[in-house]
């Protein structure tokens, strides 16, 4: 896209012949709630619940969490919020959840898996989230980090609407949930893929450590092997699929995602104008050729090559 172009979004995501791709804004933070509205974000496609904590001593309660929340979603009202229920743990360690030493914390008791033994910290959280969507007035979602199974899927949902929250959904970020897609999405509303965790779990290379960080390249055709399935299950079941990792925020692989049948792109607050104008720049028919094109190659500079302009 030109720089007149990107200068030019018109703040609905879609491509140039009117095919919806909401763009969302990442946040953790009030202030990060702030700028993704005012870079134009449709909506809040992850808010990271547990960034307000990070350090957090003992457990905030059900009131605190309320009036942390509700800060946050203020900026958002009558529009669409996804909160994830807290990921603790690996990468994210919050004091008052985290499990003793693990030799290896990834793959340990992190996100969802935290809450099989501990629910009651789970619905306290879901009891403020109800409580700040009111207080709020956005149209909240929630989600669950580090699902693996169906199973995981559907007894997260079941705790949702208990919850008195209208629409629960799960991210994928394990292999197995994103070879699953079509059966986890008939378990729940919508999913919501962490490009970030799945690349990690998909090459077995740690998201923190440089030396592997070309593994951890959005672009490679691995990936976007599992995205494939994920945005077939998305059509076939006629449920929302999103990314929310950091693939999302790059603005030609926007076109590539939108081609493989992602319904939502979410990023950081610098990256919403340019995505949005990005996705207006090429028809879908185009972004499934792109997509077409990308799934052919069989190394991320091959991919990048096929997604040029
Ligand atoms: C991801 O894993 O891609 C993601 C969006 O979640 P986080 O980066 O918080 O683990
Ligand atoms: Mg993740």
């Amino acid at each position: 896209a030109t720089v007149a172009q990107l200068a030019e979004w018109n703040g609905t995501g879609a491509t140039s012949d009117g095919h919806r791709v909401k763009v969302y804004g990442n946040v953790g933070s009030p202030a990060d709630a702030q700028a993704a509205a005012d870079a134009g974000a449709e909506g809040v496609g992850l808010f990271r619940t547990e960034f307000c904590y990070l350090d957090a001593a003992d457990e905030p309660s059900v009131a605190e969490q309320r009036a942390a929340y509700t800060a946050v979603l203020a900026p958002f009202r009558g529009k669409p919020v996804i909160v994830r229920t807290l990921d603790a743990g690996a990468d994210k360690p919050l004091a008052f959840l985290s499990p003793e030493a693990e030799p290896n914390p990834a793959l340990g008791v992190r996100g969802l898996r935290v809450a099989f033994d501990r629910p009651e910290v789970l619905d306290r959280q879901l009891e403020a989230i109800a409580g700040a969507a009111e207080d709020s007035g956005a149209e909240v979602s929630v989600m669950a980090p580090m699902v693996a199974t169906v199973a995981e899927a559907a007894w997260f949902a079941d705790r949702v609407r208990a919850a008195g929250i209208a629409r629960a959904g799960v991210m994928i970020e394990i292999p197995a949930a994103a070879l699953s897609a079509r059966e986890i999405l008939e378990a729940v509303d919508f999913v919501s893929v962490g490009t970030n965790d799945l690349a990690q779990y998909t090459f077995a290379a740690d998201r923190q450590l440089g030396a592997v960080a070309k593994l951890n390249d959005p672009w490679q055709p691995g990936l976007l092997r599992l995205l494939e399935l994920i945005g077939k299950a998305a059509k076939e079941t006629g449920k929302p699929a999103g990314v929310c990792g950091e693939a999302a925020a790059d603005p030609r692989l926007a076109l590539v995602l939108a081609g493989l049948g992602l319904t939502s792109l979410s990023m950081n607050a610098p990256a919403i104008r340019t995505v949005g104008a990005s996705l207006a720049t090429a028809t879908l028919a185009e972004c499934e050729a792109l997509a077409e094109a990308v799934l052919a190659t069989s190394d991320p500079a091959a991919a990048r090559a096929a997604a040029r302009p």
